[in-house]
């Protein structure tokens, strides 16, 4: 009876491992940056709610599904008072109690060897009322490596020019305050469809943008789209793109890790996240198209959002559009991919759409929520006045009267107000 009992616990203890996400503290350094780096290790990527609270100042870390090594509370040098960790039903909790207000980063949850490392980054800054982070953009460059997507004419291929405008959108995100670009490929590489929205989670994405450009039999097709994921495909051309894609998703379901985070399963579990996300993904769409529609230079296929079964929008709670910047088998929309207007055109189409939506539907506690009256962009080398008013769709005259510039000069670092 006693060796059943042996046997028994043990199957139970395997049964357990499998299934439970252990959280367990690692580390927590000030690197010579300033920056503080806290580590703790999971067992699997998770679903992960994470904000600031003020007054008294505090960051909160919720990791759904998981489970704490052991509940704490250790006290630490400034700016953080305690970190106390504690079990709330099947969430972990990782509070930070904290002195003051401070400059923080969404989680990423890095595979590494021994399991994932969720690492928590946050500066101090004295300037700061209230807690503040940026807003986290995946972009992802569609197809890639040795997947060219769709090709046109002189062989100009969709996976060069969606790499061209997700650089692009990058750049403009990359110099605005309070936006942070996260890559989801940065050159000619293959990328499976599940490490795509897998890293976007991965690097805590707040909303993921994926760039394509379409192919038809005829040529004579043109013009932009957008699109979001539904179950029911709402257009014949919809279906006949995901049916294209059926076989891929197949393949790349049977690539999903261990310690990978379960999609399907988990809108299983939070169908009112999952719809949720759905609603804010058509309201994204939406505003994204708008712009489109106001570019001169760029026609429209599809007058409203559509509705595809594309995996990479799949992901449970980050809103997720997919942007098709015209018919690369057209001539007419292939010359204008081809050059660097017309490119820019759509970036900036995407960069207004995604700005407008955090404008109507602010994040609380990001930069753009504390600063909603004016975009602060730093100048880099080689910017001039004439592009960058294309890049945000304002006048120069507008841009040199808001920041006082005499004889329009400007320098690199200088950090100008752009109000759209
Ligand atoms: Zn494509």
């Amino acid at each position: 009876m006693k060796k059943l009992i042996f046997i028994y616990s043990i199957f139970f203890i395997c049964i357990e491992s499998s299934s439970a996400n252990l959280v367990k503290f690692s580390s927590i350094q000030e690197l010579p940056s300033g920056e503080i780096s806290i580590n703790f290790k999971l067992d699997k990527v998770a679903l992960i709610n994470s904000y600031a609270l003020n007054e008294p100042s505090r960051l909160v870390i919720d990791i759904k599904d998981s489970e704490l090594f052991e509940e704490s509370e250790t006290r630490q040098n400034y700016p953080i008072k305690k970190i106390r960790t504690n079990q709330d039903g099947t969430s972990s909790k990782i509070v930070l109690d904290l002195y003051e207000s401070i400059y923080w980063q969404k989680p990423t949850q890095e595979q590494t060897k021994n399991g994932v490392l969720l690492n928590l980054s946050l500066k101090k800054d004295k300037n700061l009322k209230k807690s503040t982070r940026d807003i986290i953009v995946a972009i992802d460059a569609g197809h890639g490596g040795k997947y060219p997507g769709a090709v046109g004419p002189n062989n100009i291929l969709e996976k060069d020019v969606t790499l061209l405008i997700s650089k692009e959108l990058e750049r403009t995100l990359r110099d605005t305050k309070g936006y942070k670009p996260l890559m989801i490929r940065d050159g000619d590489e293959t990328i499976n469809l599940n490490d795509r929205y897998q890293n976007a989670r991965k690097y805590g994405a707040d909303i993921f943008i994926s760039i394509h450009a379409d192919g038809f039999r005829l040529s004579s097709v043109k013009g932009a789209s957008v699109f979001i994921w539904s179950d029911e495909a709402s257009s014949t051309i919809a279906r006949n793109l995901s049916d294209k894609q059926r076989k891929r998703i197949q393949a790349d379901i049977k690539n999903l890790l261990p310690s990978d985070f379960d999609e399907d399963m988990a809108r299983k579990t939070y169908p009112e996240t999952y719809k949720n996300k759905i609603n804010q993904s058509k309201i994204l769409g939406t505003k994204i198209l708008e712009q489109l529609k106001r570019d001169p230079f760029t026609k429209i296929h599809k007058q409203n959002v559509e509705f595809a079964d594309f995996r990479v929008l799949k992901s449970i709670d980050i809103p997720s559009v997919l942007v098709e910047s015209g018919f690369i088998t057209n001539p007419e929309d292939a010359n204008r991919l081809k050059g660097k207007p017309g490119r820019r055109m759509i970036a900036r189409s995407i960069f207004l759409g995604i700005h407008n939506y955090f404008q109507e539907n602010p994040i609380v506690g990001t930069y753009i929520d504390n600063n909603p009256n004016h975009l602060s962009y730093e100048i880099q080398r080689g910017d001039v006045l004439s592009e960058i008013a294309i890049r945000f769709g304002v006048t120069i005259d507008q841009i040199s009267r808001i920041n006082n510039l005499e004889n329009n000069t400007i320098y690199p670092g200088q950090t100008i107000k752009i109000k759209i």
